[in-house]
């Protein structure tokens, strides 16, 4: 422990100011400035190196927390490298996009502010980039084994990188014209830049590992094909399908999935040309769900130039402090003001839509929204409480049920467990030896930081399939979960 009194002495928690609104608006740039060395440093040292250090168990990685927040505390960035990446294959995503469980079980929570352990995360991986201290680690010898990767988001990312430097010839297929997965065209670039996913692929393909993008398995190969070319397969194809809202007026025309909306941005910040781009230019705009990929929805539509944004939740407005039901060290459900909503916009909870409705040629023109009420444990529009709110453009960001089932089903008959996610035993393998599922399409839609642990134990089961033992680490088993009363 660095020093012995930091918590003492630095009593407040002090995050990196986010860019003025009217200037960030202006561009698709990250929010956040860049925290001054000194004060990163005091943060750092506000660490109180418990003796039972509750944030790794809020960490599904198991980030050695204390040990980096000392090593940046005394200035030696490039060990605080080393021991991030010990754990992490990409801090650089997490640093900046996890809602960071592992701040909630801070010790320092239960009387004062959490140690800013996310901001000292992002910290120490920028200066590793810019200093030079990411570098390529090839395998030192090939097992001549083959692992094809299917799906390019984090999960498949973490697994692939850990079997590479196993020695397995690892290809990596995406059917999307990049890598990434929803880093690349889910995540809006003020949230994080692509030229974070850009640096890591070129360390990792220095490492040995290939990348096959605009390959869709299950039409452009087979799953069979797949299975039958490769020693094993790992399906990392996320949790893709939307939750839809059939209601009245559901087929009008400017009622749009978010991912839609999300994914042509993404393009068409990346130089692409996109061809009718649902645009919030000039539109009121309302945005079904109150989750990150409806903020997503909310910045994006701001930067657009939306002339107003409202954002609808079904269910009540959480608390602003952690509840007496989600007691230290648990991840509370509290109320969030991302970057997003302090940009402008409205946000109305216990919303109910009832229909969306037309103008004369067609298009949606408003919202019917009533009040929640619960009957019987469930959310229903309240009667008599009814209400059109303008839109011209609607998103729906009400969640994913799970992956796409019809060729794996079909090609691999593979089975999906009652949540609709593809079945795994406790070794990430399915009913079909040698192919493995990870991240989202195993768990359903969950967080960054639980994909790039699950591609890590993954990688972990695959290798021990193939060369009968392993020294890789198994960081979370599948049926893992954050800790709930
Ligand atoms: C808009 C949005 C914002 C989010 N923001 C955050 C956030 O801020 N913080 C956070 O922690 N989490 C966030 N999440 C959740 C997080 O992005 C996911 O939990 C995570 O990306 C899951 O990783 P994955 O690797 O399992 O799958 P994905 O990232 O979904 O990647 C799966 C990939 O597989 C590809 N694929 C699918 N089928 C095939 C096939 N047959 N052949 C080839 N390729 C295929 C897909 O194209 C996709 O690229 C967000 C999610 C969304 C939708
Ligand atoms: S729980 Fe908080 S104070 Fe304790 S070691 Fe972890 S980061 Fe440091």
């Amino acid at each position: 422990m660095a020093d012995p009194k930091g918590f003492l002495k630095t009593q407040e928690r002090e995050l990196p100011k986010r860019r003025p609104v009217s200037v960030r608006l202006m561009d698709w740039k990250e929010v956040y400035e860049q925290q001054q060395s000194g004060e990163l440093k005091r943060q750092a040292g506000r660490c109180m190196d418990c003796g039972v250090p509750f944030c790794h168990q809020g960490c599904p990685l198991g980030n050695l927390i204390p040990e980096w927040n000392d090593l940046t505390w005394r200035d030696e960035g490039r060990q605080a490298s080393e021991r991030l990446h010990a754990t992490n294959n990409f801090p650089e995503f997490t640093g900046r996009l996890c809602p960071a469980p592992c701040e909630s079980s801070c010790v320092l929570g239960i009387n004062q502010p959490p140690v800013t352990i996310k901001q000292v995360e992002v910290s120490i991986i920028d200066a590793a980039f810019q200093n030079g201290w990411v570098t390529p680690h090839p395998p030192e010898r090939l097992t001549g084994k083959t692992v094809a990767v299917v799906g390019s988001g984090p999960a498949g990312l973490a697994a692939a990188q850990q079997l590479t430097r196993a020695g397995h010839t690892v290809a990596v297929y995406e059917r999307e014209d990049r890598i990434g997965g929803l880093l690349r065209y889910g995540i809006p670039d003020f949230k994080m830049e692509k030229k974070q996913i850009e640096q890591r692929l070129a360390q990792m393909t220095a490492e040995g590992t290939r990348f096959r993008a605009g390959v869709e398995i299950g039409r452009d190969i087979a799953w069979d094909d797949l299975r039958a070319r490769y020693d094993a397969v790992v399906v990392a194809t996320g949790a893709t399908v939307p939750r839809d809202l059939p209601v009245p007026g559901r087929d009008l025309s400017g009622v749009h999935f978010a991912m839609d909306y999300l994914v042509q941005q993404n393009k068409a910040g990346a130089g692409d040309r996109v061809d009718d781009q649902i645009s919030a230019e000039g539109k009121h705009v309302v945005v079904l769900g109150g989750g990150d990929t409806g903020a997503d929805c909310i910045g994006t539509a701001h930067r657009q130039g939306a002339l107003s944004v409202i954002n609808l939740a079904i269910g009540q407005q959480p608390p602003t402090e952690r509840p007496e039901s989600q007691p230290w060290p648990m991840a509370p459900t509290v109320f969030e003001v991302a970057s997003a909503h302090e940009e402008g916009g409205e946000r109305v909870f216990l919303a109910s839509t009832v229909e969306f409705l037309r103008n004369e040629v067609g298009e949606v023109r408003a919202v019917r929204v009533a009040e929640t009420e619960y009957l019987d444990g469930r959310r229903v529009p309240k009667s008599g409480t009814e209400r059109e709110v303008p839109a011209d453009l609607v998103l729906l960001a009400l969640g994913f049920t799970g992956p796409e089932r019809d060729e794996l089903e079909a090609q691999l008959r593979l089975p999906f467990d009652a949540k609709g996610n593809l079945e795994r035993d406790a070794k990430y393998q399915t009913t079909e030896p040698g192919v493995f599922v990870t991240g989202d399409a195993g768990r359903g839609q969950s967080l960054i930081v639980w994909a790039i642990a699950e591609g890590r134990a993954t990688a972990s089961a695959v290798d021990a399939y193939l060369e009968g033992t392993t020294v890789l680490p198994f960081p979370v088993k599948p049926t893992d979960r954050p800790i709930s009363v």
